[in-house]
């Protein structure tokens, strides 16, 4: 198979032959498929095999694989120039795009990963209350910086510890972990370290640890919390942004946090992301205030033009009720589920994100999500695989579903879940 082969050719070349880790199915044990090219809810891959796609590219392709208007802006764009180092137009337009679709963000800047974005917006945080120490949640994942991959301290230990090589300890001794929905541990952290909490970091859906859903009321007393601690509170939205709704998941909660981060959709799968919020904490950046960020590609001429006519197309199909209809998608799909597999699997589903996992348990922290059979997740993973249904290569991403998936794409997703048992 041409995989297999570009696959050993790709692990003398890179560090388990791809560019990020998940991508080596090392979880599901199988080799990857290379992928040839993609249209609306189909991939192909280099051996001609076709797949319902619900990766979705990791989620920033929301609209279906090589939308026709977003590849024909791309195209027309790349004729003027791939990239100036110098301010253009369209960084305004996306800007403004971004600003009509979440009104709390008076100010951004654009940058290239998620994980710049993250690692951005807690440095203006810090920079904004003078302070060093940051709350972040367990099992969240707010891309790979330094500072942000830590495992809290087992036991008796109430330091974090850096849960990579490579990472020192000093970088992440000022992350303290609280557990997802589970109140007495912020406040406990809020308690142990008055005044000394620069920000509280959450994504409003956990989509990284497979998804798990905010329970009732939980987001809005993290809002609380922050308020009266004087910490600025982030919502990391790089998978929930545009996805649960234009507004993201802070609209779709009703809790409007201080900062957020914005990716994969809005750059409409190219590499651009943002950073946003308050205008007097966006007012520490450079030039302007003393927090020093900076991007040679940031602002892109040919990611901006992607991610304007990714907004456009979502804020017009807005207007007919698509996410109205990704949710329905999103409802269908844990509806077969549930039919199929009753209790033995959890799945937690929000909008056109959902996870199915395997366990009797309810998910709602990195503790139960981790109760998952991984072994029985492998299983479903081929099966679905063998009959042309491409998942996430691990229990613990999230299941994609985007605006290309017609009902009979659903259907057969759904025959293939029913023939799992
Ligand atoms: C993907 C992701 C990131 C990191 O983004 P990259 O573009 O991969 O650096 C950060 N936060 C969340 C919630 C993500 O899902």
């Amino acid at each position: 198979m041409i995989s297999d082969e570009l696959f050993e050719r790709s692990k003398k070349l890179m560090p388990g032959g791809v560019n990020s880790p998940v991508r080596a199915f090392g979880s599901v044990g199988r080799n990857p498929l290379f992928i040839d090219h993609a249209k609306g809810a189909y991939i192909t891959d280099c051996d001609g095999r076709e797949y319902i796609d619900y990766v979705c590219s990791w989620g920033p392709m929301i609209l279906g694989h090589a939308n026709d208007r977003v590849i024909a802006a791309v195209k027309s764009a790349c004729d003027n120039g791939l990239s100036f180092g110098a301010p253009t137009e369209r960084e305004a337009v996306l800007a403004e795009l971004i600003k009509e679709c979440v009104p709390y963000i008076e100010k951004l800047r654009l940058v290239n990963s998620g994980t710049e974005a993250v690692m951005s917006a807690i440095r203006a945080a810090r920079g904004y209350t003078g302070r060093d120490k940051i709350i972040k949640f367990r099992g969240c994942y707010h891309g790979h910086s330094d500072g942000l991959l830590v495992k809290a301290g087992s036991g008796a230990l109430t330091q974090s510890v850096p849960d990579s090589a490579g990472v020192p300890y000093d970088y992440t001794k000022n992350t303290l972990v609280a557990e997802y929905n589970d109140r007495e541990s912020v406040k406990r952290l809020f308690e142990e370290n008055k005044g000394e909490i620069a920000c509280l970091i959450v994504e409003p859906v956990a989509a990284n640890m497979g998804v798990v859903l905010p329970e009732e009321g939980f987001l809005r007393f993290l809002r609380d919390e922050a308020t009266a601690n004087g910490a600025v509170l982030i919502f990391d939205e790089v998978i929930t942004g545009f996805r649960l709704s234009l507004g993201g998941a802070a609209a779709y909660y009703g809790v409007t946090p201080d900062l957020a981060t914005f990716g994969k959709i809005v750059g409409g799968g190219m590499p651009l992301a943002v950073y946003g919020g308050k205008n007097e904490i966006m007012d520490m950046i450079a030039p302007v205030g003393a927090v020093y960020q900076a991007g040679t590609l940031s602002g892109n001429p040919i990611a901006t033009t992607a991610g304007i006519e990714t907004l456009r197309i979502l804020m017009e199909e807005d207007k007919r009720g698509l996410y109205d209809e990704l949710n329905e998608k999103g409802r269908i799909l844990a509806g077969a589920y549930k039919r199929a597999l009753g209790d033995s699997v959890c799945v937690n589903q929000v909008g056109s994100l959902l996870s199915v996992f395997f366990t009797s348990e309810s998910v709602t922290d990195y503790e139960s999500a981790i109760t998952s059979d991984t072994g029985e997740y492998t299983r479903y993973f081929n099966h679905m695989l063998e009959r042309g249904i491409y998942l996430a290569p691990s229990q613990f991403e999230a299941m994609f579903v985007s605006a290309a998936h017609k009902m009979e794409d659903l259907d057969r997703t759904v025959r293939a879940i029913g023939e799992f048992v």
